[in-house]
């Protein structure tokens, strides 16, 4: 994969969705057959030989890429989705946001015990949404699992809310 092209493809959109953030449309680079076909390969290179056996994706950019992968990998695909939107039981974990507490959800009979799984979002900011997946997914006692971004903004330090038994990738880093 051109790491560069890629990133050249990425639109920024200044002040969107309130003044100050820029936010990084990852709208722009699935619409490029060429780039959605090397992202998909890139991925399938890089957790190949995991023995991956669900992908989860985060609501909602995380339900492009996710399900492109697990078909991929031979996994099955789980979403972790915002409150009243999953129908049968569920677990759930909160987290803070900059402004107030968020709360993602997850189906109680969405993964076995000793899974190994592949967390995926488009975007890693200060980590606290993908930290909550983490903690939501530990509820199965899974065996491992890897966490996946397309973009890394590091200068927000989101790697550093994981704990060191959870492997962290992205594709595209935007640096200090
Ligand atoms: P965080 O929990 O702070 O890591 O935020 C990650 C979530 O917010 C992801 O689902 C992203 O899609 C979204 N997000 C945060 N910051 C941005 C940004 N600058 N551009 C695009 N999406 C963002």
């Amino acid at each position: 994969m051109n790491i560069e092209k890629t990133k050249n493809a990425v639109r920024n959109v200044p002040d969107f969705p309130i003044p100050g953030i820029q936010f990084k449309d990852v709208t722009t680079l699935f619409k490029d057959s060429q780039i959605l076909k090397e992202l998909t390969d890139g991925l399938y290179e890089m957790y190949k030989d995991k023995g991956i056996t669900k992908v989860i994706g985060i609501e909602s950019r995380g339900f492009i890429m996710g399900p492109l992968l697990a078909e991929r990998l031979n996994a099955g695909f789980v979403p972790i989705r915002k409150p009243g939107k999953l129908p049968a039981a569920v677990f759930e974990e909160s987290y803070e946001k900059e402004y107030g507490v968020d709360t993602i959800q997850i189906h109680q009979d969405a993964i076995n015990k000793g899974e190994i799984i592949l967390l995926h979002d488009d975007l890693l900011a200060t980590g606290g949404t993908m930290d909550a997946a983490v903690k939501l997914v530990k509820n199965f006692y899974p065996k491992k699992i890897y966490v996946n971004f397309l973009i890394e903004l590091e200068d927000l330090k989101g790697r550093e809310a994981f704990p060191p038994e959870v492997q962290v990738n992205s594709i595209i880093k935007y640096g200090i």
